[in-house]
């Protein structure tokens, strides 16, 4: 079974773990990935971009206040 496929540019083609789109990573983004010794995405950028904003909300500083009288 095979999760990416290796373009000739030396970008990958992979399948989102979210919505199952295929989405391209270019050999840039693997380089920058492996830099930082980080896992490769398993996510396209939009779902990416939609499970950072779920963490900013999450952690948002400030953002619940306690109420009081
Ligand atoms: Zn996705």
């Amino acid at each position: 079974m095979k999760q990416s496929v290796r373009l000739l540019d030396g970008g990958e083609l992979r399948t989102c773990a979210d919505c199952n789109d295929t989405f391209k990573l270019t050999l840039d983004s693997q380089n920058w990935f492996l830099a930082k010794e980080l896992d490769l995405p398993r996510r396209c950028p939009s779902c990416l971009q939609k499970r950072k904003e779920a963490g900013n909300r999450w952690r948002s500083p400030g953002g619940e206040r306690n109420v009081r009288g």
